[in-house]
């Protein structure tokens, strides 16, 4: 890398924009990794050399050429809300920011296509006047692209009718950009489309996506308030059971998680757990009566439109919650666990028993594989690496499966396994090991990259 002329490089890829300031190089070399402590020492001082900014295709083709000539790492990156330090160039080169492929390009019987880098809010602003929606989003619905979502995503708020990035048909077909000598542009359709999902970017450079999308509804956001969490996850599961109910999200937190609400705060009571909510309006009757008698007690409700000093109600779920916390006490880290199974609440009541304060609870209900589970993205108060990891083994041996948020690694956050066919495909578009290197276990990219050559 060191006889690359970083001057120069800009140069050659003119007209393509790109960005050379130092502050906002390493600016955009960063996401949420600093969620972590752990990552967050190992990755604080990663940064690119430069910033790439295609405009189109034609210029994404353009820049991954030069990179394969001249043995540069491509770090693909949309809007840089990941929280693994999934679109951080460990490696340095370039950071290739998708941000300008914000193309809405059509929307047809319930499937839009759409470029990558479009926001997600964006792509609603389109899809919402035509009656339709996202089938879910991440809780960073206002600041993640498309492509991003779907490169390191995995779920979030409408995962309780329509499960997560993995379930077959919420992703149709997506365009790739494979990194050789001459980028070739793909269009993986149906199961292919999965050698591409949640691969951080390590297998091509996706500029397109083609997505089904969900009939939207009125929407209102609720939230409950119960004795304790054990209560409010009973009723998580009874009202995602509740077949006659239409609910978009479904999140319980316990005291020690909800404290650091701040704007919901005065409409809180000290101790007590909360479930916040979204449902259809024409749900809302049945919804209080399920509360009422599972002796939940509402708190706050609004038409989901409606906009005040309260944000929206998903921003304070999914990875939203950890948020909130680390404002209030940068001490604070979380876990991402699976209570899943016929016992999963006496798993969920077996983990605040034995941990108490320490992982203050937070559950997001979702469903998987045909039936409901919750995720326990539970906070914690870190003291340790070793401590972290006690905590970790025993939620595995307690049959709650971790999808570790520590590590940068794409298999050891989720998998566990190395994923062939994402490995597969890596060997035909990236025989290099040029994208995002050092996030794939399975691709031996500890070996020097190839010499690299004065660019020019
Ligand atoms: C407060 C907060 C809340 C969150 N809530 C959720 C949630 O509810 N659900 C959830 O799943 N995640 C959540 N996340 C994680 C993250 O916000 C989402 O996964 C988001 O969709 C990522 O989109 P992005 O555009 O910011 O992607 P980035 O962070 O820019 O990139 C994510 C990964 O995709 C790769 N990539 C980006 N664009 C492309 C492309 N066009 N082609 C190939 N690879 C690409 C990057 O290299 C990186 O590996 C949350 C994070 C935060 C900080």
């Amino acid at each position: 890398m060191s006889a690359i002329d970083w001057q120069r490089v800009p140069v050659d890829l003119a007209p393509i924009e790109c960005i050379a300031a130092r502050a906002l190089v390493r600016n955009k070399s960063r996401d949420f990794f600093w969620y972590s402590p752990v990552l967050n020492e190992k990755l604080k001082n990663v940064s690119a050399d430069l910033v790439v900014c295609p405009a189109n295709e034609d210029e994404v083709i353009r820049a991954l050429a030069y990179c394969h000539a001249y043995r540069i790492p491509v770090t693909p990156r949309g809007g840089g809300t990941g929280n693994y330090g999934q679109a951080m160039p460990l490696k340095g080169g370039i950071v290739l920011d998708l941000l300008r492929l914000n193309h809405f390009l059509w929307l047809k019987d319930g499937i839009a296509r759409v470029g990558a880098g479009l926001k997600l809010i964006d792509l609603e602003s389109h899809s919402l006047p035509q009656g339709w929606e996202l089938r879910f989003h991440p809780s960073t619905r206002r600041s993640a692209t498309i492509g991003g979502f779907i490169a390191g995503g995995s779920g979030g708020v409408g995962s309780i009718q329509f499960g997560g990035l993995r379930a077959r048909g919420n992703v149709l077909g997506l365009r790739l950009i494979t990194m050789e000598e001459k980028p070739r542009a793909l269009e993986l359709r149906g199961g292919e489309v999965m050698q591409a999902i949640h691969a951080y970017g390590t297998n091509g450079i996706i500029t397109e996506l083609e997505i089904p999308l969900a009939r939207t509804w009125p929407w209102h956001e609720v939230v409950v308030s119960f004795a304790n969490v054990g209560s409010a996850a009973a009723f998580g599961r009874a009202l995602c059971e509740a077949d006659g109910i239409t609910r978009k999200l479904v999140t319980v937190c316990d005291w020690g998680a909800a404290q650091y609400f701040k704007p919901l705060r005065p409409l809180l009571t000290e101790g007590r757990a909360i479930a916040l909510c979204v449902i259809a309006d024409p749900s809302r009757e049945a919804f209080a009566a399920l509360a009422t008698a599972m002796d939940g007690k509402i708190v706050f409700e609004r038409d989901a439109e409606e906009v005040g000093d309260i944000p929206p109600l998903y921003e304070f779920t999914w990875n939203h919650t950890t948020l909130w916390a680390l404002k209030a006490d940068r001490s604070i880290t979380y876990l991402q666990c699976l209570f899943d199974g016929p016992d999963y609440l006496d798993k969920i009541a077996h983990t605040v028993a034995t941990f108490g304060d320490e992982t203050p609870m937070h559950l997001e209900f979702t469903r998987l594989d045909g039936h409901v589970a919750a995720f326990g993205l539970q906070l914690v108060r870190y003291t340790n690496e070793k401590r972290l990891y006690e905590i970790i083994r025993w939620l595995e041996d307690n049959g709650c499966p971790v999808a570790d948020p520590h590590t940068y690694i794409l298999e050891d956050g989720g998998m566990k396994t190395v994923d062939t066919a994402q490995l597969a495909f890596k060997r035909r578009t990236d025989p290099l090991g040029l994208l995002n290197p050092g996030k794939m276990k399975a691709w031996a990219d500890d070996v020097p990259f190839p010499a690299a050559q004065s660019a020019g």
